[in-house]
């Protein structure tokens, strides 16, 4: 019993990059238990899904036809009856939103431990070994899991996703769910902070920090947004002085991006901000301060006062400034 398993996540019809991210983890798992990765989908269009989720390390893929949405009671009851037909030695869920809703719920009822949020999985010393974040990101620290079995939760964005195509067996999973266990009905789906606007999928993200001053200049920034095609995001303070709604908040206790431009603007890079950005591919800082933190991460680092740069890229770009 050396096999892993890891569940896929879905959103409005499409998976997630989260799914392909737990690929990497369970393969790189599976590889030093020299076991199997089983992935398994669970409702929407599952045949769909399985053949995007049919990539290079999947040993078989598992399609559950149950509930359209996400829904927790049927999550629960569907995850816990596949791992009694694996009995992987782990099981692998991305720490979002679903998969943190789901995840402890299957581990007391299959009775063994969880460990959330894990930046790093590992047996290669024999004994299971979770790598988190502690004290607001400040330090790492493994933890070794005294059980064979354990469940855990993989915070997106820390692995690559897996891209290759592979040949694993798809086979659907015939779930016996008691209906009169399912308490909930999912009648729809709102993004927090209103609005539809969901930062973790947008290609540019140009992001605004406290470095903007006031409420007002934030025009500055939309217009170098808008002219760039990109998605508007934020630090913290923004979203907490009420400037920018919550759902556009990068970081620990906002969203996790993973956009191919990250246009930090007057951001220092705070621990907490850089745990949700990280990710990018190429991160462009503008700030006065050539030692804030953010300047050691980014890929192009333009040390002046956002207030005239900010016009200048607007102009440059073909858009107009407001001022
Ligand atoms: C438990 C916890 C969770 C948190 N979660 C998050 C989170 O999810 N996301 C998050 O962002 N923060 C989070 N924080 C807050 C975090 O610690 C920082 O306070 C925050 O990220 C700082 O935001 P900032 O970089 O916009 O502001 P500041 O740190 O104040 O930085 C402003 C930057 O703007 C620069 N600047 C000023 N004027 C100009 C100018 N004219 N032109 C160019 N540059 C200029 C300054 O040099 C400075 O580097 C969290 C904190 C805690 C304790």
């Amino acid at each position: 019993m050396s096999d892993v398993l890891a569940v896929a996540e879905h959103r409005r019809g499409d998976l997630r990059d989260a799914s392909f991210e737990v690929v990497t983890a369970g393969r790189e798992l599976a590889d030093e238990q020299g076991g199997d990765l089983h992935l398994a989908v669970v409702g929407g269009d599952v045949d769909g899904f399985a053949e995007e989720l049919n990539r290079e390390g999947v040993d078989v893929v598992h399609t559950v036809a149950e509930g359209e949405e996400f829904n927790h009671d049927v999550y629960v009851q569907v995850v816990e009856q596949l791992y009694a037909q694996v009995a992987p030695t782990t099981l692998l869920i991305p720490n979002t939103v679903n998969g943190l809703d789901y995840a402890p719920a299957v581990a007391e009822r299959l009775g063994v431990p969880v460990v959330t949020d894990a930046i790093g999985v590992s047996r290669a010393n024999g004994s299971m070994e979770v790598t988190r974040e502690m004290y607001g990101s400040k330090v790492e620290t493994t933890v070794e899991v005294d059980a064979d079995e354990v469940v855990v939760t993989t915070r997106p964005a820390e692995w690559p996703q897996t891209e290759s195509e592979g040949s694993a067996d798809v086979q659907a999973f015939d779930a016996d769910v008691d209906e009169s266990a399912v308490r909930s009905t999912v009648t729809g789906f709102e993004e927090v902070g209103g609005g539809d606007v969901d930062i973790s999928e947008a290609d540019v993200l140009v992001s605004v920090g406290r470095g903007i001053d006031e409420e007002e200049n934030l025009e500055l920034v939309e217009a170098l947004a808008d002219t760039l095609g990109a998605t508007l995001s934020s630090s913290r303070p923004i979203v907490d002085a009420g400037w920018l709604p919550k759902n556009r908040q990068v970081g620990q206790s906002g969203k996790v991006v993973t956009p191919k431009v990250y246009i930090a603007i007057g951001i220092s890079g705070a621990v907490q901000h850089v745990a949700g950005m990280k990710g990018s591919d190429t991160i462009v800082a503008i700030n006065t301060d050539p030692n804030a933190p953010i300047m050691d991460l980014a890929d192009y680092a333009i040390v002046d006062d956002l207030f005239d740069v900010v016009p200048e890229l607007i102009e440059e770009f073909g858009g107009e400034s407001p001022v």
